[in-house]
């Protein structure tokens, strides 16, 4: 067993300039430090960031689980999804209802399911099976994250959040979770690329990654695994693997960002917006927690 471990959480692509995060990047810094000891103690890479996606959920900071917002039709559909690297199997929902944690079903699908993934009133009515917390008055459960106003979600340029967690275990295991509420003014059952296993998500023996963005040009430009190949395949440093995706996102048009960890418990972080939510530690390297300061 290596004591070596390594962390890396996002809240999302979406943040504006001028706008104070520092509420969020507390929230985060302080995430990154209960997983860093719960690493620190043996627990699974996959627990770790299921956990952490989890507390993100709750927290009514990002566009995911509770800080989520109302499609067109006036609901509020999430999507989640996580991998196990040592054993590539995954979880996923989409278009999920008005449960409170949609990666926590996500994790459900990858333990007790045959199935990747799970959509639509087939995913709630799985949720239930599984008797995972459902909002029973959805009008008062969701709230505006810190950053996103009235007006943001009533338009359809595709501003969106999401959070997501990669991380190695001291076992050498490495797992990446990612859980949105979307984009803003999206239509019913509009998916993007965050519930796509190989897209929004990705963890094998090598790499482990989380992507946040606008989800149509991830899916357009192969998404994670198309950084996990760079990376894996290509010769890629792990930073040079992200960007090689980024900026096939770039050229689409579309924007956003991705973290991943490697099986050397190194940490990458790009962005092409205007910043990323995020916090890093790792057994080799100090607990950073920031919004805007650049990356490359
Ligand atoms: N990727 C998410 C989606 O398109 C949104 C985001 O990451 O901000 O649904």
């Amino acid at each position: 067993m290596a004591d070596r471990y390594a962390l890396a959480l996002h809240g999302g692509a979406g943040p504006k300039p001028g706008e104070d995060y520092s509420v969020t990047e507390a929230h985060l810094a302080d995430l990154a430090k209960r997983g860093e000891e719960m690493l620190k103690t043996g627990i699974s890479s996959l627990d770790v960031v299921e956990k952490m996606v989890a507390e993100m959920e709750i927290s009514g900071l990002y566009v995911a689980g509770k800080g989520s917002a109302p499609n067109t039709a006036g609901q509020v559909e999430l999507d989640a999804s996580i991998m196990d690297g040592s054993t590539q199997n995954a979880g996923a929902v989409s278009a999920i209802r008005d449960v409170v944690s949609p990666i926590t079903v996500a994790r459900a699908v990858l333990s007790n399911s045959s199935c990747v993934m799970i959509t639509g009133e087939g995913a709630n009515s799985f949720a239930k099976e599984q008797g995972l917390e459902g909002i029973d008055n959805p009008s008062e459960y969701y709230v505006l994250p810190i950053g996103v106003s009235q007006e943001d979600i009533e338009q359809d340029d595709m501003m969106h959040g999401t959070v997501g967690a990669v991380a190695l275990d001291i076992h050498g295991n490495l797992a990446a979770a990612t859980s949105t509420g979307g984009v803003f003014g999206k239509p019913a059952g509009r998916v993007g690329d965050t519930p796509i296993i190989g897209i929004g998500t990705w963890a094998d023996q090598k790499i482990a990654l989380s992507c946040t963005g606008t989800g149509e040009y991830f899916i357009r430009a192969g998404g994670a695994l198309t950084a996990a190949n760079g990376y894996k395949l290509a010769g890629d440093t792990l930073e040079q693997a992200l960007w090689r995706m980024l900026d096939e996102v770039e050229r689409l048009g579309g924007d956003g960002g991705l973290i991943a960890v490697n099986e050397k418990g190194e940490i990458a972080m790009a962005f092409n917006s205007d910043g990323m939510k995020r916090a890093a530690v790792s057994s080799s390297s100090e607990l950073v927690s920031t919004t805007f300061a650049p990356c490359r």
